[in-house]
């Protein structure tokens, strides 16, 4: 019988988007499966981790940064994007203005991040279905021309969270 061979790789990830559009609770969800109605906002940046099977040989550790959306932290995003293999850029479905700024975020890792790094655009709340602002094939047409990955998310049902983190994380290049 052989023993199948086993591949781990820890990688850095970076969330970013406006502020209240989830950032937090899609970590919290991602890392202790729960969510919070009434969490404390983050002050500058919280780190956790967190690990994914890709398959039954493959596992990512992610190394996550979860950057405070205010605009007075701002100025901080280089210091956790600059060495970041990946990124979530969060926006919240039900405002469109918070597409806009996920966009210029976008831009910003595009030119000044890793030339390597995976990007991925994850419309959060998907379950105030019935406040939707950005339709889905609009922000899919965006993030395919863009090339991003992207996925709608609910932290707060959980809707495709792990999807998200699973979909970045077959992206990363683990070596044999
Ligand atoms: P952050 O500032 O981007 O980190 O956003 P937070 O994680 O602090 O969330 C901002 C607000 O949106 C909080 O009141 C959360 O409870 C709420 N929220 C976050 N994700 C969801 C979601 O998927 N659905 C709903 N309905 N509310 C959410």
């Amino acid at each position: 019988m052989t023993t199948p061979s086993t591949r781990y790789a820890q990688f850095k990830l970076v969330l970013l988007g406006e502020s209240a559009v989830g950032k937090s609770s899609l970590v919290h969800r991602f890392v202790k499966d729960s969510f919070d109605e009434y969490r404390e906002s983050t002050i500058g940046a919280a780190f956790l981790t967190q690990t994914v099977n890709v398959d039954e040989n493959t596992t990512v550790k992610f190394e996550i940064w979860d950057t405070a959306g205010q605009e007075r932290y701002k100025s901080l995003a280089p210091m956790y994007y600059r060495n970041a293999n990946c990124a979530v850029v969060v926006y919240d479905i039900t405002q469109a203005a918070s597409l806009d700024r996920a966009k210029a975020w976008v831009k910003e890792l595009q030119r000044q991040a890793n030339e390597s790094i995976v990007i991925a655009l994850a419309g959060n709340k998907l379950d105030l279905e019935s406040d939707r602002e950005v339709d889905t094939s609009v922000a899919q047409s965006y993030a395919d021309e863009a090339g991003l990955l992207f996925y709608e998310t609910s932290a707060k049902s959980g809707e495709n969270v792990l999807e998200l983190f699973t979909g970045i994380a077959k992206k990363l290049p683990i070596d044999a």
